[in-house]
């Protein structure tokens, strides 16, 4: 789990989500296609949002508080913590209400988008 995480006001259910993640590549672990190893494949995403309900929700939150800090790598299928995470990493975190009252329509679906890549 990446130190961006590591902060008390990170919800409890931001951590669960990640463990979740990590431990379904234990059960549906890297299948080649393509001549590619993919990390993610399709039965990997079906059962996450089968598991984590609160994916789109999770996603949100990390790019409401790390806009900047978080690049999507397609090719790798990862999401990538650029350096600048050190500079906001005391910055206050909302909590789940506290952000959807602020968060807009538009700034949802990017977010949701960026998962299904
Ligand atoms: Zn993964």
């Amino acid at each position: 789990m990446h130190s961006i995480l590591n902060h008390q006001d990170t919800p409890e259910e931001v951590i669960l989500f990640v463990i979740k993640h990590e431990l379904l590549h234990l059960l549906i672990p890297p299948r080649e296609t393509k001549k590619r190893l993919v990390n993610h494949p399709p039965e990997f995403l079906e059962r996450e949002e089968s598991i984590s309900p609160e994916y789109s929700l999770i996603w949100n939150w990390l790019y409401f508080h790390f806009p900047f800090c978080l690049k999507v790598h397609k090719r790798k299928e990862q999401v990538i913590v650029t350096r600048e995470w050190k500079d906001i990493m005391y910055n206050k975190r909302l909590g789940f209400k506290e952000m959807m009252h602020i968060i807009t329509p538009k700034e949802t679906s990017k977010a949701s988008e960026i998962f299904y890549i």
